[in-house]
């Protein structure tokens, strides 16, 4: 019997993506069972998962062997190899697995993913390139898209905007931004309307996409 089920994720394919994703896992206290078809991706995480298993995930008798159906949460990390994700995460939907994510190699992958019935796919390079490309021309230190159209960033506080409460500074009328928080001296903490920025704080931005480049772009 391998570990087990609803708390647990399991994780196919241990490359660059899968293997990152599954050791961030661990270090937050989640269970994790890796599986890859190269005896030394497996190798390479002996150990440092729940366990790990060499094995061919397009295989229904390894996915039944392994209680796949019993996971809530599969994660599909084989990227390159289009026919195996797809044959895999198929045979994923077909015993039960209630949430399939899986990872697209490009637009057709993602729309093959999404016509099973996947129910997140994600694409980690055109996600980060876009990523960075708001981080380049926006000047912002970190940019997440919360979805298209809504993001949250992390920017340095200017001098211009020290010492006054964000209840007078009133940057949602003025640029149509929120601020959620406020890192000073190592730690974040949630704004207020009585917040005061120092010299040195970062703060944490979110609105419509254009406002937070717009807004960053003028506190640069
Ligand atoms: P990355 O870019 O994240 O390294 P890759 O697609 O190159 O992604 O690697 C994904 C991993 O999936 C590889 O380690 C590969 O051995 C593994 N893999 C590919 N096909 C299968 C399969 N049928 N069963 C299990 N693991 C597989």
């Amino acid at each position: 019997r391998t570990i087990g089920s609803a708390t647990s994720v399991a994780v196919i394919g241990l490359g660059r993506f899968g293997s990152a994703l599954a050791l961030e896992l661990m270090a937050n206290g989640t269970e994790v069972l890796g599986i890859d078809d190269r005896e030394d991706a497996v190798q390479a995480l002996n150990g440092r998962l729940t366990g790990v298993v060499a094995g061919d995930a397009t295989q229904p008798e390894l996915i039944e062997q392994l209680g796949l159906a019993d996971f809530d949460r599969v994660v599909v990390a084989i990227g390159t190899d289009v026919t195996a994700s797809i044959l895999c995460t198929s045979q994923l939907l077909r015993v039960g697995v209630r949430q399939v994510w899986a990872k697209a190699v490009d637009e057709r992958h993602a729309v093959i993913l999404d016509q099973l019935g996947v129910t997140h796919v994600v694409r980690p390079e055109a996600d980060m390139g876009r990523r960075v490309a708001h981080m380049v021309r926006g000047a912002v230190e970190d940019f997440i898209e919360i979805e298209p159209g809504y993001a949250a960033v992390r920017l340095e506080v200017p001098a211009s905007l020290a010492a006054v409460p964000l209840r007078e500074l009133n940057l949602q009328q003025q640029h149509g931004v929120g601020i959620g928080a406020v890192k000073r001296e190592g730690a974040w903490v949630l704004a207020n309307a009585e917040t005061r920025f120092e010299a040195g704080d970062t703060m944490l931005v979110h609105g419509r996409t254009p406002k937070v480049e717009a807004f960053a772009v003028a506190m640069a």
